[in-house]
């Protein structure tokens, strides 16, 4: 008898054309599926072996599931773990890891496409541009998961970068509370993506003191990210406007910096 394995594939943000070619090389040969229903399309379930055990993992808990690892280290079975976008971006990986090494299975991580990058390809825009934000902060604010001491929200706002907060939409009020006290400029461009590459999908651009009126105006409880930093300014526009402007997007930025970044840009050649 084979050992058994448990495969962690990344299903991506949504849209099922944004699996992985390797994401359906595991679900082809699965015997059992496990899946989230809230975050991946049903669609995904097609590439699925005839006769595949299927798992929907929403009424489940993290016990149910090692129960069904279990019976994979007992009979040999391939289980595919199938998360929203990649498997290693709060997809609650550490502990299944840990319970299938505990089980003596084979595992292996099939990457996912985040829902990050479909929010930025929705937005149509870069995250990173030179000489305005080369640094991407992921993180999201505590709700029964707690934040580390040394990574409150307005600690990280401090560095006045992209930022992008996962599952942090419910308290919109204290969102833009800490950003602001983090030393974001309330001009700061921000967008609030929910369900990127969905056919729901909704994109609200909002400077930052309007974010949480905006959060709340659109109804969005759930399934978005919120975006933050001058980055984020509307590409749509020729150039960026003033209060976009890399010198101005954040209180803590020292007067005459926009002088340094021209002196820097030209001798960049
Ligand atoms: N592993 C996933 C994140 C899972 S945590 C990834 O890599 O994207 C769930 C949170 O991710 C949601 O609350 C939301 O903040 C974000 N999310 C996941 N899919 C999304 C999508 N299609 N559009 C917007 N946000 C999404």
């Amino acid at each position: 008898m084979t050992a058994g394995r448990v495969s962690f594939v990344g299903a991506g943000p949504g849209a099922p054309d944004l699996l992985t070619l390797r994401a359906v090389d595991v679900l082809r040969v699965a015997d059992v599926v496990v899946w989230a229903r809230s975050l991946v399309d049903p669609a995904i379930l097609e590439h699925a072996k005839v006769g595949a055990e299927l798992v929907a993992s929403d009424d489940r808990t993290h016990d149910d599931v090692v129960a069904i690892y279990a019976r994979a280290a007992e009979q040999g079975l391939h289980v595919a773990r199938v998360h929203s976008g990649d498997p290693t971006v709060y997809g609650a990986l550490h502990e299944q890891l840990a319970a299938c090494r505990a089980l003596g299975l084979d595992i292996d991580i099939v990457p996912g496409v985040s829902s990050v990058s479909a929010a930025a390809a929705a937005l149509g825009q870069e995250l990173t541009i030179p000489d305005v934000s080369q640094t991407l902060i992921y993180t999201r604010r505590p709700t029964r998961t707690s934040m580390p001491a040394n990574e409150q929200l307005v600690e990280l706002a401090r560095h006045g970068t992209t930022l992008v907060l996962f599952l942090s939409v419910r308290r919109p009020r204290e969102l833009q509370a800490d950003l602001l006290e983090g030393g974001y400029a309330p001009e700061t461009p921000c967008a609030v993506v929910y369900r990127a590459s969905w056919p729901d999908e909704l994109v609200v651009r909002t400077p930052l003191r309007e974010l949480a009126a905006q959060i709340k105006a659109n109804r969005i409880t759930t399934q978005a990210l919120v975006l933050v930093g001058p980055a984020l300014g509307d590409a749509a526009c020729a150039g960026r406007s003033h209060v976009y402007d890399p010198g101005d997007g954040h209180r803590d930025r020292p007067l005459g910096r926009p002088d340094r970044y021209k002196k820097a840009r030209s001798s960049d050649g």
